[in-house]
């Protein structure tokens, strides 16, 4: 027997983040019965546990915000081309007030275990407040970079002093000026917050494993002149997202790296170097990405900016990355990062050649001596795109585990479905368009299609969605191959499932996290599965309407 109303609705969405509130939103707009889970206390998802210094967009704020309203684009007014996160938090609350999504919400509460009931084809949730709840359909919301990891170091509970995961900043204003602070990653976060707090800090050790190549973010305010031009530009600008394979509006330089001649290519980075956000990254030329040889060239025209703008030249050498080339793991955009290093109060410390032994009780102990601190900062980033799904106990068909079939490596039918686990849909899933383009234009395309599918299912009275194993296997298939063309695929990152405080992950063995097929060739292929009555997909059951929820 289906749970008594009040716990059971036709479709549980775990995750009120950019993908939650949206979701919501078509869902209620089609008077479906459904509820948002959160196990925060409030929404907003990356943007609300985010409050780390320097947290902020590095997509252009006006691609970022959602389309769907032409009222909320024309009334939100950004304040800077790339904002930070409390506007960012503020933007995302208006959107839920705005269209009375809250009450639709369930904060503090964390769902522990979903198992799928096969009699009566649904899912059972079981939620930390001791409350079971059921649904038909389960809509995975879940962030894909929202599972904090910290190092597996000795001794990490005797620190006497603070010490919190970026992830975990606290709410609180937290005073740095006259503290000895250490920070353990260099990566996006790691880069972030380093740029901003090096002259707001008493002393800052930056514990720096690998170095990752950065580039300056380019921000900016925008005035109300300004403003008012991008709102009479939306439409163009969201074009132009849909039609590059990023998602954002930088189109890559479709012209052969090798046909122009060198110093136009120097002219072009000189350029971008200039140009606000990913530019840098995605309006290069595309061999960057793919050819050793012109990544190899790009990568050293950006050490040698790294050369000009540090000082040191022992210390500019240890920031210039050695093992991978530039853009081939995500790149971090920076704020004065660079220069900190000149600061008399900021030193680098290169735990590759003197590892981190331990914690202490008042720092951390390397290979070669003590760092006596205040503050320890782990900038040590995530169990990414599938740490979220592992935390939760999933059992779909015959009780198998979800962690279990994706113990290699996610598979997936269009990052969207799961073989064995029916009714249990991933708007920005492991391998879909979201996972690897601009989160919020990938999150939109994700979660329409998901609703369109919903619309169907009810319309046709299924019970029961599914897809198939040839169907997942030939599009994890065609994720791997997309990878096979990109140098990304040999650099330990999260693109590719690394991750050295994760047991399984630190090996650095592939896994195809993210579809690199770019944003139109995934919309394009998720629009004709849709077209072809949702071929891959199996459906059952004609149950009238009325019954499917009650
Ligand atoms: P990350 O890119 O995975 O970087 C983690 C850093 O911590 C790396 O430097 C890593 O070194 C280091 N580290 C990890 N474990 C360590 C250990 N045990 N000992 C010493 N060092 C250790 O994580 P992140 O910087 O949080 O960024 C993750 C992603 O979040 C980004 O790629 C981006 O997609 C997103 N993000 C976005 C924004 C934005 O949009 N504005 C801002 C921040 C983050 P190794 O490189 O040697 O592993």
């Amino acid at each position: 027997m289906v749970a008594k109303t009040g716990s059971h609705y036709e479709v549980i969405v775990i995750g009120a983040g950019v993908a939650g509130i949206y979701q919501i939103k078509r869902l209620v707009d089609l008077g479906m019965n459904a509820t948002v889970i959160e196990a925060a206390s409030g929404l907003g998802g990356t943007w609300y546990s985010n409050r780390y210094p320097g947290a902020r967009f590095d997509s252009e704020s006006y691609t970022y915000g959602y389309s769907f309203s032409k009222e909320l684009l024309d009334e939100w007014h950004w304040k800077e081309h790339f904002s930070a996160q409390p506007e960012n938090l503020r933007y995302l609350n208006h959107v839920a007030d705005k269209f009375d999504l809250r009450r639709h919400m369930q904060f503090n509460c964390r769902v522990e275990a979903a198992h799928f009931d096969e009699a009566e084809n649904i899912w059972r949730l079981q939620i930390n407040d001791g409350r079971t709840l059921t649904c038909r359909f389960l809509v995975m919301g879940l962030g894909l970079l929202s599972i904090p990891t910290l190092p597996r170091l000795e001794g990490m509970e005797s620190f006497k002093g603070r010490s919190f995961h970026t992830f975990h900043w606290p709410h609180e204003k937290l005073d740095l000026s006259d503290k000895k602070v250490a920070i353990i990653g260099t990566g996006a976060t790691g880069i972030q917050v380093i740029g901003e707090i090096a002259d707001k800090v008493g002393h800052l050790t930056v514990f720096q494993r690998r170095p990752n190549w950065s580039a300056p973010l380019n921000n900016g305010p925008i005035s109300e002149k300004e403003m008012a031009a991008i709102r009479a530009d939306y439409d163009e600008i969201f074009a132009t997202c849909a039609r590059t394979p990023g998602g954002f509006v930088h189109e890559p330089d479709r012209r052969g790296f090798y046909e122009v001649p060198r110093e136009e290519r120097v002219a072009l980075w000189d350029r971008l170097y200039r140009t606000p956000g990913f530019a840098i990254w995605l309006a290069n030329f595309r061999e960057i990405f793919m050819d050793e040889k012109a990544n190899a060239e790009f990568s050293e025209y950006i050490a040698d900016r790294i050369r000009q703008r540090v000082k040191d030249p022992k210390v500019a050498e240890k920031l210039i990355p050695k093992d991978h080339g530039f853009g081939v793991q995500r790149v971090p955009m920076e704020t004065n990062y660079f220069e900190a290093y000149n600061r008399d109060n900021v030193e680098l410390v290169d735990i590759s050649e003197t590892p981190l032994v331990r914690v202490t009780e008042t720092g951390l102990r390397t290979s070669e001596r003590d760092y006596d601190v205040d503050i320890i900062i782990y900038a040590t980033g995530f169990d990414a795109i599938t740490g979220a799904y592992d935390r939760i106990d999933i059992r779909g068909i015959g009780g198998q585990t979800l962690r279990e079939k994706w113990k290699d490596g996610p598979s997936t039918y269009l990052g969207i479905f799961i073989h064995g686990f029916p009714n249990l849909i991933m708007p920005n899933g492991p391998q879909s368009g979201s996972a690897s383009t601009n989160y919020p234009r990938g999150i939109e395309t994700g979660v329409d299609w998901c609703t369109a599918l919903l619309k169907h299912i009810r319309a046709n009275g299924y019970v029961r969605a599914e897809a198939t194993q040839e169907a997942e296997d030939q599009w994890t298939r065609h994720v791997n191959d997309m990878y096979a063309m990109m140098l990304m695929r040999r650099a330990k990152s999260w693109f590719t499932g690394y991750n050295s405080n994760v047991a399984g992950h630190e090996e650095g063995r592939f896994r195809p996290m993210i579809y690199n097929g770019g944003a139109p060739k995934y919309v394009r292929r998720i629009n004709r599965v849709a077209g072809n009555d949702y071929e891959g997909v199996t459906f059952s059951g004609a149950a009238p309407v009325a019954s499917a929820a009650s």
